[in-house]
């Protein structure tokens, strides 16, 4: 599809070949860095529209020749002339359309530290991110008569070992937890009301800063969270507030997640007790949030929402039927992370993998079978609320 945006309007696409997806899987390949490049690491990622290949060195030693070739194909496939406004315009740009459609609609961004996550997510000053794009589109759509009675509400948090905090709240803790109806709320999440692109940018900054400063003195190591940014349209009543706890007032809902390193879910042999568990929390978000977008696709009966932290703040959008997900596999072009790169790979794989045969006969999730997960299986055991 093309796509058409100025400054002040913007022209949804006749037709776009995604429309229908409620999935979408792409790869993210970086440049070479300049140590990578000092130290001879060599790229072993070549792409070809939507084909990438990976030449998995044979020696670590012997970086020339290369035992096996290993050929995988995505969605979109993103290499390092790529920009972020690419990635923007083919991934998160759909996404902010369906938003204003009242969808329920997710982005996440995974793959092992120094990939390019927060790159792509938060982008930097030069080379704005998906972040920054999106609302920018979203004031721009906002303004238009026909939205003037929702508001844009911005809550920014961090999911650390399973704990749950607010980064617009100087870091402080908060809990999620289920009400009587089955609605996942996390209590004390700070919402803020914005009526600029430029309000939220300034409320961008103070999250980052908290982030990495924090309140609580003991902080995560942001490989080691899962950063999410919430925006939602809301209906505003007369007064012009809304029913800010209220689910019910949520119109649209769009969340951007820089997850943890993926590399961190295999700390669960290191030697210290405290990484260890991290890395095992990490682990258990990881496979369910797999399973969770891939039941998304078979239209489950049996979300494993509640394998993990993040998939359960994530209920709403798991259960809704008007959502849509992208999942941005950033990946490193050089041989010393093939290993790595390999792993993020087949995870995207296997998130897209069930859509050729999704007609109908409903396949049992496999991903706890793993012991880093000790869910009760029966939990699952809950039918679409929506
Ligand atoms: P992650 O969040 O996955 O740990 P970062 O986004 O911090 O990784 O990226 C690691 C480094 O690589 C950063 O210095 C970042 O600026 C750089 N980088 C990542 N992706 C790109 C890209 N597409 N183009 C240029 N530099 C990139
Ligand atoms: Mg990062």
């Amino acid at each position: 599809p093309t796509w058409k945006v100025c400054m002040n309007e913007i022209e949804q696409p006749i037709h776009s070949t995604e429309e229908n997806s409620r999935i979408v899987v792409c790869v993210r390949k970086r440049p070479i860095s300049k140590k990578e490049r000092s130290k001879n690491d060599p790229d072993v990622i070549s792409t070809v529209d939507n084909t990438l290949q990976v030449f998995e060195p044979k020696l670590k030693v012997d970086l020339t020749k290369y035992t096996e070739v290993h050929e995988f194909s995505f969605d979109k496939i993103f290499n390092e002339e790529s920009n972020n406004m690419m990635v923007y315009k083919n991934c998160a740009q759909p996404l902010v359309f369906a938003f204003f459609k009242g969808c329920k609609v997710t982005c996440f961004a995974y793959g092992q530290t120094g990939a390019g996550k927060t790159y792509t997510m938060m982008g930097t000053n030069e080379e704005p991110g998906l972040y920054t794009l999106a609302l920018q589109d979203i004031f721009r759509l906002k303004a238009k008569p026909e939205y003037s009675h929702l508001g844009v509400y911005i809550s920014f948090f961090e999911i650390y070992g399973a704990k749950l905090f607010d980064l617009l709240n100087g870091r402080r803790r908060i809990e999620c937890r289920e009400d009587a109806k089955q609605r996942v709320r996390i209590i004390g999440l700070e919402q803020r009301l914005c009526n600029t692109a430029q309000d939220v940018f300034q409320i961008l900054e103070e999250g980052a800063q908290a982030r990495s400063t924090g309140s609580t003195g003991a902080n995560a190591d942001s490989s080691r969270s899962h950063a999410i940014l919430q925006i939602q349209l809301k209906h505003m009543n007369d007064k012009s507030t809304s029913h800010e706890e209220d689910p019910a007032y949520t119109f649209g809902k769009l969340s951007f997640i820089d997850l943890a390193g993926s590399e961190r879910a295999a700390d669960t042999t290191h030697s210290d007790r405290q990484t260890r568990m991290e890395g095992a929390e990490i682990n258990k978000s990881l496979l369910a949030l797999k399973e969770c977008i891939r039941a998304l696709d078979q239209n489950h009966h049996h979300t494993p929402f509640r394998g993990s932290k993040l998939t359960l703040v994530l209920k709403d959008s798991f259960l809704s039927i008007d959502s849509r997900t992208v999942m941005i596999a950033n990946i490193s072009p050089s041989a010393s992370n093939c290993e790595h790169t390999l792993n993020t790979l087949r995870y995207a794989d296997r998130v897209k993998e069930l859509r050729k045969d999704s007609s109908g006969s409903r396949r049992q999730s496999c991903a706890f079978s793993n012991s880093a997960s000790s869910v009760d299986s029966k939990e699952y055991d809950e039918n679409r609320k929506e």
